[in-house]
């Protein structure tokens, strides 16, 4: 049954949320093409799960319902605002004047221009389309600098076989990495222990990891911040280590970059790398991201073939310069903070108020709620379940977006209050399972059926 709504494009009614999933799985393996859009990890049988429109914070389905996001944002690119009417501008007017062609767009001089200005400890840029692609073209720069293979790592990277390699050695290496459980299968076996796991804030496994592979270590790749601040001296330590060993610093700033300022997390931080990988809000959603450096390491790239068709594209290029600008003339990341901050005061303060333990973490531009009990995910579930309900898209993370504004805080935390007292009393009574209109969310990586 299609129905016509005003404003939405045809193609937009073609069914439910759960409907079109049903119908996607039959066609795509695994649904779709990013783990963290599954609708396993959200409300299983209640998320909207696809949309026909996006603008400013709002969001509508396939049938029309509009909702406010407080899930993602675009999986962490649209700090913005989703349809930014700027990066939109420009980005068509690139496409008037043709965005491919048999010459290059100056544009991608511009754009290293403008990262190597705002990084000035890096001389030099290469550009791709997404941050896994990205992270792949710095690790196989660290390995042409350094003549060797090995890759000591901290936390999540992407979908490429040097990462994946990890769990060739362990089924277990990438627990405890962002996203527990992703297989291998496919990657080759002769990868075995050329990618080695070391815990954020553990110098001392990164020590081990040295001890054992020191002479064969061609990078050390972590985010410089993510979900827990770095402890006094940690970032200086591994940067040490980078120096003594000769191993090259990668800062994968895919998710990190561009919330806390305009530019790598690290810049806050006070320690350089030697490469830093950015990607995600640098396009406002538009496919871009890129490699920047030292040029004595970023030179080794001439030495190794990293290249492709799609990399040369115009309108990633036209949408990062155009949100950088923005980015810089609005001062968005303290927006981003502010709103995150107000976040988790009213958290707290709904969590004080209805006696339910939680702890909040991340930086303030992506924060992170999670219910302080055995049955955590249940929790969530309920959560994300009576919001839906209420008209927002809300997962465990929210990555805050300019497109907020105060009174839509102030509204989303009026409406999560109920929600607030529902858990409290079932978290009393010990029956959170039967208030769920659905199944409970699935977090890590499974082969769907
Ligand atoms: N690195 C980090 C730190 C990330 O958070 C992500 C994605 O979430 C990636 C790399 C991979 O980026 P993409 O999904 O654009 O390939």
């Amino acid at each position: 049954m299609h129905r016509k709504i005003e404003g939405l494009p045809d193609s937009a009614v073609r069914g439910s949320g759960a409907e079109l999933w049903a119908r996607a799985k039959k066609v795509i393996p695994g649904g779709n093409q990013l783990l963290s859009k599954r609708v396993e990890r959200f409300l299983p049988g209640l998320w909207p799960a696809y949309y026909s429109k996006a603008e400013g914070c709002s969001v509508w389905d396939s049938l029309g319902n509009r909702y406010t996001d407080f899930a993602q944002m675009g999986v962490g690119s649209c700090v913005l605002g989703y349809a930014d009417p700027d990066v939109n501008a420009a980005v068509i007017e690139a496409i008037r004047n043709g965005s491919m062609s048999s010459l290059n767009c100056t544009e991608e001089i511009e754009l290293a221009e403008m990262l190597v200005a705002l990084h000035p400890w890096a001389e030099m840029a290469r550009f791709s389309r997404s941050g896994g692609e990205a992270c792949s073209i710095a690790v196989r720069i660290a390995r042409a600098a350094t003549g060797r293979s090995k890759v000591a790592f901290c936390g999540y990277h992407g979908w490429h076989d040097w990462y994946l390699a990890a769990n060739l050695a362990d089924q277990t290496n990438l627990d405890g990495q962002l996203l527990p459980g992703l297989a291998p299968r496919g990657v080759p076996r002769e990868l075995r222990q050329t990618a080695l796991p070391f815990g954020y804030n553990r110098l001392d496994e990164l020590e081990r990891i040295v001890a054992e592979h020191g002479s064969g270590l061609a990078a050390i790749i972590l985010e410089p911040l993510r979900g827990t601040a770095p402890a006094a001296g940690f970032l200086e330590g591994v940067r040490r280590i980078a120096d003594r060993t000769g191993a090259a610093l990668i800062f994968d700033e895919v998710t990190s970059g561009f919330r806390m300022n305009v530019g790598g997390v690290h810049l806050t931080l006070g320690v350089n790398p030697d490469i830093a990988v950015l990607g995600k809000a640098l396009g406002n959603g538009f496919p871009i991201s890129a490699v920047i450096g030292r040029r004595e390491v970023m030179d080794a790239a001439q030495e190794s073939f990293i290249s492709s068709t799609f990399w040369t594209e115009r309108t990633g290029f036209v949408a990062a310069l155009a949100t950088l600008r923005k980015m810089q003339k609005l001062n968005v990341p303290e927006r981003l903070i502010h709103y995150g901050e107000r976040l988790n005061s009213g958290w707290r303060r709904l969590a004080d108020q209805h006696r339910v333990p939680i702890h909040v973490s991340g930086i303030p531009p992506l924060t992170h709620l999670a219910f302080e009990n055995d049955d955590r995910m249940l929790l969530q579930t309920l959560y994300s379940q009576e919001m839906l309900a209420k008209g927002y898209l809300l997962g465990a993370a929210v990555y805050t977006t300019y497109a907020y504004s105060d009174e839509i805080i102030d509204r989303f935390m009026a409406d999560s209050a109920p929600a607030f007292a529902l858990i409290g009393r079932a978290l009393k009574e010990g029956n959170a399972a039967s208030l769920l209109r659905g199944e409970p969310i699935q977090m890590g990586f499974k082969r769907l059926t």
